[in-house]
């Protein structure tokens, strides 16, 4: 590429409404133009790192047999009725009507139309397991979009979805999309941690997210110096902070954060609220660390109230509490949240599995602790921490726990059949009868891993882009920079034309710099972009038949012989 015909949209000064490092960085180096709140324009040079990122993300998942399709980013809301998420997603979910006043909404994400593809497409078991994927638009009215492209309203996602006759084989699926989640963030340079973690507004029973490690993070991490241990503390997170900002109410409030665990159980059993989770409480503790019990009542309406122990016999719902003494005899304490042991449904399979779960709790914590439940009811993991410092032991027993910031860049789950179920996605199983299908679903954030990564990789002068295990693998716009000085000898730009015409033939991402503009500002420019590789041609280096040549993460500048310039940038 020439300089002189390609768009350098540059900008000397930082935009006032940038807020960290990358968002500044992106406008600035001409990646990216903003046209309204979390709404953003790709500008050529940003969309070759896009398309770079992308590239990496669709030879993984084509590594591991997904098949890549396209579903529209306009989705009928029948399919939303029909899981129930047009009411539930709350406002981040874009309703709107055409004009026959049908309702549509922006796909924020796809299961509805993934399964719905699934339900029409999909016949027998031999069919089975099969996965899709796209990279495409999603749309999240995000209650306060920030951080540029890293919270959006509209962004690049690559969302995959997988099909299943049985639990085995979605394990066995996620397993490898979770290898191949480790690959592209491995292939991409960064600096990541895999972490448990919560599933959301998504539901299902596993799920872990990949986190770039950042100070300008939104989630906390913890993770084992010793051990595989990671988890986000989300949950723990927005306890302490609502604590310290609102003493007196912040545990109620905190605990309504907590039903989706509460209802993904009740959802995942196919059993109406009322007559399963009939009660979640909660051993929490008063201001005063006095011990004191909450109940979180849910009801068949979906509607969720948390009361004081003392006021729950006044409240007419039907409910079980458990008494401190029977949570002491079931060995639970202080500090943590668990399920009504009173309900039939789960006594007999989640016994042992909640006694594991005790067992592994700490005597003094004063952790609160979400639980997950798998198909059979069994406690799989705890998956927040609260309160947690850096330092304290593990929840595993192995090392000490590491807090750092994370930004999510990747997030799959297992989900089970609760969106196969609504929507009626079956085939025919080996012996003729209807299987209904298990799913997994894998996401991640194409577009915000571009800022993860040069939050990850900046100076004072700019982006640095990661540095790839493979040069293949770089997702710097182009990897080498020419530039010819302006002089008089005819000899200055037919060398420099000849390299780039020699890297190009060698399919480096080469642009000359033949911009009519002063060394200098060239300099700056390329350094804010982050081209790793600058070679300078000017009569003095042709003289002595040298190349100036200067890497952006180094600050010497070497004269090289073609060959060893070559050797560098090839
Ligand atoms: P967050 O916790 O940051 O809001 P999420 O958990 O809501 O993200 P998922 O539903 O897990 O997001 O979506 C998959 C991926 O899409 C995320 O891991 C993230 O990388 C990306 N993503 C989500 N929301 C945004 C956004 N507003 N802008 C850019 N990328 C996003
Ligand atoms: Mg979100
Ligand atoms: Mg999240
Ligand atoms: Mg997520």
């Amino acid at each position: 590429m020439k300089a002189s015909q390609f768009l350098f949209a540059t900008l000397k000064e930082t935009p006032s409404d940038a807020d960290i490092a990358s968002s500044q960085l992106m406008v600035r180096a001409g990646l990216i133009r903003k046209i309204a709140s979390g709404l953003y324009i790709w500008l050529p040079m940003g969309l070759r790192v896009l398309q770079k990122v992308e590239r990496i993300v669709r030879e993984e998942m084509q590594n591991v047999g997904a098949q890549e399709v396209l579903m529209p980013m306009t989705q009928p809301a029948e399919l939303w009725q029909m899981t129930g998420r047009f009411d539930d997603y709350g406002p981040e979910l874009l309703r709107f009507k055409d004009r026959h006043d049908r309702d549509f909404v922006l796909g924020p994400t796809h299961e509805e139309v993934i399964t719905n593809l699934a339900q029409g497409e999909l016949r027998s078991y031999k069919q089975l397991p099969i996965s899709f994927f796209q990279i495409q638009s999603k749309f999240r009215d995000e209650i306060r979009p920030r951080f540029g492209v890293m919270r959006a309203r509209e962004f690049t996602m690559k969302d995959a979805y997988s099909f299943h006759v049985d639990q085995a084989s979605l394990a066995q699926t996620y397993h490898d999309m979770y290898e191949a989640y480790t690959r592209i963030f491995t292939r991409l340079g960064l600096d990541f941690r895999a972490v448990q973690a919560d599933t959301g507004s998504i539901g299902g029973f596993a799920s872990h997210e990949f986190h770039v490690l950042a100070d300008s993070g939104e989630d906390d991490i913890a993770f084992s110096d010793a051990s595989d241990y990671a988890a986000n503390v989300e949950l723990a997170e927005s306890v302490s902070t609502a604590e310290r900002q609102a003493p007196s109410r912040a545990r109620e409030d905190v605990l309504t954060e907590n039903m989706p665990t509460c209802k993904m159980v009740a959802e995942h059993l196919d059993i109406p609220l009322e007559q399963t989770v009939k009660t979640l409480i909660v051993h929490g503790h008063t201001e005063d660390n006095e011990p004191q019990l909450i109940a979180i009542v849910l009801r068949g309406d979906h509607q969720l109230n948390t009361i004081k122990a003392e006021k729950i016999e006044e409240a007419n719902v039907p409910l079980t509490l458990a008494s401190d003494e029977e949570l002491k005899a079931a060995g639970l304490h202080k500090g943590y949240i668990g399920v009504d042991l009173d309900m039939p449904v789960f006594v007999d399979r989640s016994a042992a599995a909640l006694s594991d779960f005790v067992a592994g709790a700490n005597e003094e914590n004063k952790h609160t602790i979400g639980l997950n439940w798998e198909r059979d009811a069994s406690i799989t993991r705890i998956v927040d921490v609260r309160n947690v410092q850096e330092g304290d032991p593990s929840p595993d027993g192995k090392g000490s726990l590491r807090i750092k910031r994370g930004i999510e860049v990747g997030h799959i789950f297992q989900l089970g059949d609760k969106y196969s179920q609504a929507l009626n996605c079956t085939v025919s199983g080996e012996d003729g009868k209807p299987v209904t299908l298990m799913m997994g679903c894998y996401g991640i954030g194409v577009s915000r891993i571009i800022a993860a990564a040069i939050e990850q990789n900046n100076d004072e002068n700019g982006i640095m882009w990661p540095t790839t295990p493979t040069v293949n693998d770089s997702i710097a716009p182009f990897e080498v920079a020419i530039i010819p000085m302006k002089s008089k000898e005819e000899n200055v730009m037919q060398t420099a034309t000849a390299l780039y015409e020699e890297l190009k033939a060698q399919g480096v991402n080469v642009l000359l710099d033949d911009r009519n503009e002063r060394p200098g500002v060239k300099f700056a420019d390329l350094e804010l972009i982050g081209i790793p590789h600058r070679i300078v041609v000017s009569d003095r280096n042709l003289a002595e038949d040298k190349y100036e040549y200067v890497n952006r993460r180094e600050t010497e500048k070497q004269m090289l012989s073609r060959e060893e310039v070559l050797a560098k940038v090839s």
